[in-house]
């Protein structure tokens, strides 16, 4: 697997052929970007609510389990009470069991208001799903018109599409989010950092910025005057 870095030059590759081959469309490729940006919102947003999701699902399992060790621990103590010596050890068991009844008892109660959370959850959840359905339907459509409206260049178009749907399948949605909101203001969302400078608006990139970008090709940097992705100089992407 690629870095993320990668897969962004990737895209952006795809991309400025697609506006290319999409450029005598009138609004269309606007009204893709758009549907494309409000896309990855809305899985941002599925993915959020996923991930408080699955908290919740290790809390429930990990409560579980915790439940029954107390319930094991108490039955003990009240066997150990049987055989106490004086009063003095047996008010101690027997503290210990109503310490280790209130625990279980407030446990409980955390585990129930847990499972609603969880239940309104997963009701949310399936609601973005829909949306995410919908809007992906959008998207089909568009890229159905395009493809009329490209006549012979119809074949090209197919595969840039089907390219540009498995390299950001590759792409993190934060990530995503990110590049369809640049591309709502620049033509090209990631650029190369040509002669220590960001080649979309040609202002100076820090040395610093220069050498994070060369060594964390994870994570996303920004031309701090135009506010594009950068990449580094030496990324080469597959030929397709
Ligand atoms: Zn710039």
């Amino acid at each position: 697997m690629e870095s993320q870095i990668y897969y962004i030059a990737l895209l952006s590759v795809i991309d400025n052929r697609l506006e290319d081959m999409l450029e005598d469309y009138g609004d269309l490729p606007e009204q893709i970007k758009k549907i494309e940006l409000r896309l990855n919102e809305r899985k941002a947003i599925a993915e959020e609510t996923n991930t408080i999701l699955n908290e919740i699902k290790q809390f429930v399992k990990q409560a579980k389990i915790t439940l029954v060790e107390l319930k094991d621990k108490e039955d003990k103590l009240a066997q150990q009470q049987f055989k106490v010596r004086n009063n003095k050890e047996f008010d101690a068991i027997t503290n210990e069991i109503a310490h280790i009844k209130a625990e279980h008892e407030k446990l409980y109660d955390r585990l129930r208001t847990e499972g609603v959370k969880q239940e309104n959850l997963m009701n949310i959840l399936e609601g973005q799903e829909k949306d995410i359905e919908i809007v992906q339907k959008e998207l089909d459509d568009k890229y159905e018109e395009a493809k009329r409206l490209s006549g012979d260049q119809n074949e090209e178009l197919t595969l840039l599409q089907n390219k540009r749907l498995q390299t950001i399948e590759m792409i993190k949605n934060k990530f995503m989010v990110d590049y369809n909101r640049i591309r709502t203001i620049h033509k090209d969302a990631a650029v190369i950092i040509k002669k220590n400078s960001c080649s979309g608006c040609f202002s100076t990139v820090p040395a610093q910025i220069i050498v994070e970008v060369r060594n964390h090709p994870n994570h996303t940097f920004y031309c701090e005057n135009c506010g594009r992705i950068l990449l580094p100089d030496d990324i080469v992407v597959e030929d397709f």
